[in-house]
């Protein structure tokens, strides 16, 4: 069975797409840690971000820092921080989080609860800096 990751990436479960490249795709995260908090994912499916072969591990942080430029180009923020946690999902993916504070990198945190129409208008902006 394919993961949920790449259910969203080939349109069967929908998402707030962010933007895509050949080999990478990205999405806000649903629940996000803070407004702006964007996956970047592999389309090709492997569990565990660290056993990507070079190439598409170099390819997906490439792609991570141009989302990582727009995300701070929209959302109001001292740094985009960068997270790997992967325990939910068997896919690999990296958090970026545009952040003031450490503490806003807390996973454990309430998490933000934004209505469809403002997680689209963020996907939307952010993927027009893309
Ligand atoms: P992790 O595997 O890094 O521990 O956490 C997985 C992340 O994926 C969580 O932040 C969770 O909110 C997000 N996530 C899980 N399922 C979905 C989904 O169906 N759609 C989206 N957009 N995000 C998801």
């Amino acid at each position: 069975m394919a993961s949920i990751f790449s259910r969203i990436i080939s349109g069967e479960i929908p998402c707030y797409k962010v933007g895509e490249d050949e080999k990478n795709f990205a999405f806000l995260d649903i629940n996000p840690v803070a407004p702006g908090h964007v996956l970047v994912v592999p389309k090709k499916e492997v569990d565990y971000l660290f056993d990507l072969d070079t190439d598409d591990y170099v390819s997906l942080q490439l792609f991570a820092a141009k989302v990582a430029k727009a995300i701070a180009k929209v959302m109001p923020c001292k740094r985009v921080g960068e997270a790997v946690i992967g325990l939910d999902v068997p896919h690999a993916h990296i958090h970026l989080i545009p952040i003031n504070s450490e503490a806003d990198m807390n996973f454990f945190k309430e998490k933000k609860q934004l209505s469809e129409a403002e997680m689209q208008h963020i996907a939307d902006a952010i993927g027009a800096e893309l």
